[in-house]
């Protein structure tokens, strides 16, 4: 009896220590984290691994490497390609640190860490990061080429780039407000669906602000080059800051990589990262699932500034 209590002390005691110490070791690579919050829940395990690109530069920034202990398919999101766009890094920088169900989630949340630095969309020289990736051929910059280094290593199934415009698709010259679509696979399908899901549950006055869906990424965008080489689905996520808070941007980059990493199979439970901002009634519902994305037209071919 005695010798059974003091058994199940040590477990309280090793459980309140683990608790207690692995925010902090969450990143020294690799280290198991299991999914926090809901005690006695089954928590699935992953394994963080951290690279660093462009080392003892001012360009240095890290790669992060989920792995779930379940086998699935590998996926990669990317912020801060331009550093103005704060909301993109922000939301990535999150993202990171999400535990996923299945796969490997490959997350580069500052890019472009000089441009960051600078508050500038471009890097030291004008150097406009998301115009270095020519399809076909070898990025045009060290930095450019480190990032599809890893592209190349991993290689996704899927690409997501999260950006900001800063105006409104279709009523200003922007791309706000947009899901860049390059139409490889499922790509369409994935996006008019993640599209009508933000519309729904994270845009409350869409007359001005609902997401549509768009193509294809710019020339000399990763998105693009991943959609062409690869031949995978590649996005580009684009938050307008035309009278939005940060964190209604941030909201909308994590609301698309939540629904980006459930489509591609790496989160399989039912609890939300991202909750539900806003339930539309079921009336609102079927106007919006009716009117969300570009019904009838397969992404138009012109290609878009400022992505
Ligand atoms: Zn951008």
């Amino acid at each position: 009896m005695r010798r059974h209590s003091v058994f199940v002390l040590l477990i309280v005691f090793l459980a309140v220590f683990l608790t207690a110490f692995a925010p902090a070791a969450a990143w020294s690579s690799p280290v198991t984290a299991a999914a926090g919050g809901v005690p006695g829940a089954a928590a699935p395990a992953v394994v963080r691994e951290v690279r660093t690109l462009r080392a003892g530069t001012p360009e240095e920034t890290e790669v992060y490497i989920v792995r779930a202990s379940e086998p699935g398919p590998t996926v990669m999101i990317v912020g801060g390609m331009h550093g103005d766009e704060t909301s993109g890094y922000l939301a990535a920088g999150e993202i990171k640190d999400w535990v996923i169900d299945r796969g490997t989630l490959v997350v580069l949340p500052r890019a472009n860490a000089d441009a960051i630095a600078r508050g500038r969309r471009t890097s030291t020289g004008g150097v406009d990061l998301n115009r270095q990736f020519p399809v076909g051929k070898e990025p045009t910059t060290e930095l450019a080429r480190e990032i599809w280094a890893v592209v190349e290593e991993f290689p996704p199934a899927a690409l997501l780039d999260l950006h900001e415009g800063w105006g409104i698709y279709g009523r200003h010259d922007s791309v706000g407000q947009t899901l860049i679509t390059y139409p490889a696979g499922d790509a369409r399908r994935f996006a008019e669906h993640a599209v009508r899901y933000l519309n729904t549950y994270h845009v409350k006055n869409r007359n001005v602000y609902r997401f549509r869906v768009v193509g294809t990424p710019v020339a000399g965008s990763l998105a693009r080059k991943a959609g062409a080489d690869l031949g995978i689905p590649a996005f580009i996520a684009e938050a307008t800051a035309y009278r939005t808070l940060q964190s209604s941007r941030v909201r909308w980059h994590k609301a698309f990589a939540e629904e980006f990493l459930r489509w591609y199979g790496l989160i399989e439970r039912e609890e939300r990262i991202v909750p539900k901002q806003y339930r539309t009634t079921a009336s609102t519902s079927a106007s919006v699932s009716t009117s969300a994305g570009t019904p009838g037209g397969a992404p138009s071919a012109a290609p878009l500034l400022a992505a």
